[in-house]
């Protein structure tokens, strides 16, 4: 917190970032598209821009930006992204409403646009090396009676009348790396290749378990299935406890600070958990990452 108002202390200090960040090395100097060329640059006064000595040009460093005419204050948005990026698990618009003294509805869009803008696309190419894929649901656990009916009308654990009532995430994680998770349609087996063709390097290894949606990736990747429905969880190298791990850290984030996500939401709560999984070893660069995204990732 101390840290945080020492580097923004108010709007300005705000503006002065992104303003360095997107058009200023040093500050004072940016390109100015009118006289197209280099100029110096002053604040304006009263206005969230700066302009150009010589013709008066004005950059507005948060064009493009989820901060973009926000009638919320620049440095309230970025105080809940630092916010984002101090906490393990996660933070509740609830929470937000109360640190920032905004709006229930506010806090809540503001963490929207932060997870579906800025933490969205997150890995730089595709994965490689050893790579797990595995896929879940997202949604209520099965009742007892809906595991009888469904048993009794002949559908597997997979596949049976219950499908449509929840939801699907497929990911894929390289061991000891990064993980992709994303929000599928469905848990068809085309469905699950297209997604894993699209963010695993060809040649890779691939662990998954024995469900048949996994077959035919063969002949593009070295594939290793450990045979879950045998009850058997590893053998030696063969396993899926690393996207396993993932998923648990994601249900339990879920569970314990947004009790329910529904599936219009649930892509955005993806990005802001594999976000923090892939910087989990580099917790002070979070905040710093999550600033020069949101200035980076303009629209
Ligand atoms: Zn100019």
């Amino acid at each position: 917190m101390m840290e945080f108002m020492r580097a923004f202390p108010d709007d300005a200090a705000c503006l002065d970032w992104l303003f360095r960040q997107r058009h200023s090395e040093d500050g004072s100097h940016a390109f100015c598209p009118k006289c197209d060329r280099e100029r110096k640059f002053h604040r304006v006064k009263d206005r969230p821009a700066y302009d150009c000595d010589t013709c008066g040009y004005h950059l507005h460093p948060t064009a493009g930006t989820i901060f973009h005419k926000s009638p919320t204050s620049l440095q309230l948005w970025f105080y809940a992204m630092y916010l984002m990026a101090s906490t393990r698990c996660g933070i509740s618009a609830k929470q937000l409403e109360r640190e920032l003294g905004v709006t229930y509805k506010t806090a809540w869009r503001m963490f929207n646009l932060i997870r579906n803008e800025v933490m969205a696309d997150d890995t730089e190419g595709p994965l490689s090396g050893s790579v797990e894929a595995d896929e879940t649901w997202h949604g209520g656990k099965l009742r007892e009676s809906d595991k009888r009916r469904i048993a009794r009308e002949g559908g597997g654990p997979r596949n049976g009348p219950h499908v449509k009532k929840r939801e699907t995430v497929f990911a894929v994680v390289e061991r000891g790396g990064r993980v992709v998770a994303m929000h599928v349609p469905s848990r068809y087996g085309h469905t699950l290749r297209k997604n894993l063709l699209q963010h695993v390097e060809p040649g890779a290894t691939v662990y998954t378990d024995d469900y048949v949606g996994y077959n035919g990736i063969d002949f593009t990747y070295t594939h290793h299935r450990i045979n879950h429905s045998g009850r058997i969880y590893a053998d030696g190298h063969v396993h899926t406890q690393t996207i396993e791990g993932f998923f648990s850290l994601f249900k339990n984030g879920v569970r314990g600070v947004y009790h329910s996500v529904s599936a219009k939401w649930l892509q955005g709560y993806l990005n802001e958990y594999t976000w923090r999984y892939n910087r989990r070893d580099n917790g002070r660069a979070m905040f710093l990452d999550l600033i020069e995204a949101s200035a980076s990732r303009a629209r």
